[in-house]
């Protein structure tokens, strides 16, 4: 039996122990030592990875209770280990988050946990309990309140005969392979068996956020988390993107305006191209409607700079008049503005009676 150093101190990344065989299996050698800081998988859990006197770990396995290391190489003597703790660190949080989201989603809509996947990606429980029974936003916040509290997460061994704790999920020693149980407990929060590796308090797992989807899974529910430097990267990344989507929305909107002011001008210099005198009741004048009421200005500003006949711009309500005070006082009686140096502007209050007044269609 290999003693599992891993299981004492889960944050050991350095060890040394003595290699008492080697296997050579397909040029490869799969090598046992007398204890290991390498956890082999299982419990959905990752294999770790790392070196042995500084070759890379290809594969660890537990056989029977023996932990053997491949390597590429063949070794002897001392194993001096080393274990990527990035990886292993990184799956800890991921894996802790899972007990945790599972106790919340038990104690909050009663379901229990069927499956989890701890990947590369993502990681995902699947509870039975359908989507709408489960309140993500309430889920998340239960969690980064627990978070906030720094409850520690502890491991107890239990013997064959010794009075099992409560647990998420009922355990009886009948059903237990093996004469010892390793409780894995999140103070106040969550009672589980577990052979994996666990941070040592939930601290540990900020920031922690859950994907805003639920999907349905087998009549239940897929729930997607990420915890700890994975979650900050995430949301890092969404950082980024929305700072490159902010730049490229104000760079369509800078866009937009440009476009819009080459239509307005556009717009005008046609309206212009079209522009006659008419006779009217009160002499000759040059009458334009315009479609949009926000325009009328720019269109009577646009006049040619030696216009010498009155200017009536109309777009719904709005107009603007360029011409004459004389009959700019006839036509007040119509309208409601003002201006001055002959140029007026408002809004028409009386269009029939304006357009009696100046005897043309406006
Ligand atoms: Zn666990």
């Amino acid at each position: 039996m290999t003693k599992r150093l891993f299981w004492e101190d889960m944050y050991m990344v350095k060890a040394e122990a003595q290699i008492v065989d080697v296997r050579e299996i397909d040029g490869r050698y799969h090598v046992l030592t007398d204890a290991t800081i390498f956890y082999p998988g299982g419990g959905g859990f990752p294999k770790d990875r790392g070196k042995i006197n500084g070759k890379e770990v290809l594969d660890v396995y537990d056989e029977g209770g023996n932990i053997w290391h491949v390597l590429p190489e063949p070794v002897e003597g001392k194993a001096f280990m080393e274990v990527d703790f990035m990886h292993r660190y990184d799956f800890m949080q991921q894996h802790t988050a899972q007990h945790l989201l599972s106790a919340l989603v038990h104690d909050m809509a009663g379901g229990t946990t069927l499956s989890m996947h701890l990947g590369d990606e993502y990681s995902s429980i699947d509870v039975d309990v359908p989507p709408h029974k489960v309140d993500l936003p309430s889920l998340e916040m239960e969690a980064l309140i627990a978070i906030s509290q720094a409850r520690e997460v502890r491991v107890r061994y239990y013997s064959r005969g010794d009075t099992l704790p409560p647990t998420r999920k009922p355990l009886k020693w009948d059903k237990i392979k093996g004469d010892v149980v390793r409780i894995v407990e999140i103070a106040g929060i969550d009672v589980s068996a577990c052979g994996g590796l666990h941070v040592r308090n939930i601290a540990e797992l900020a920031p922690m956020i859950l994907l805003p989807k639920i999907e349905k899974y087998k009549g239940g529910s897929r729930i997607y988390f990420y915890a700890g430097y994975r979650a900050y990267s995430m949301i890092d990344g969404y950082r980024k993107e929305m700072a490159q989507l902010k730049s490229r929305v104000d760079e369509l909107i800078a866009e937009n305006k440009k476009l819009k002011k080459q239509m307005i001008s556009y717009m005008v210099a046609e309206v212009w191209q079209q522009a006659q005198p008419i006779e009217t009741n009160i002499g000759k004048m040059i009458i334009i409607r315009v479609d949009d009421p926000n325009i009328v200005n720019t269109v009577a500003k646009a006049r040619p700079r030696d216009l010498d006949i009155p200017l009536l711009v109309i777009g719904e309500d709005r107009f603007t008049f360029i011409g004459p005070d004389d009959i700019w006082k006839q036509m007040q009686a119509y309208v409601r503005g003002g201006g001055k140096m002959g140029s007026f502007s408002g809004k028409v209050m009386d269009r029939e009676g304006l357009k009696n007044l100046l005897g043309v269609r406006i």
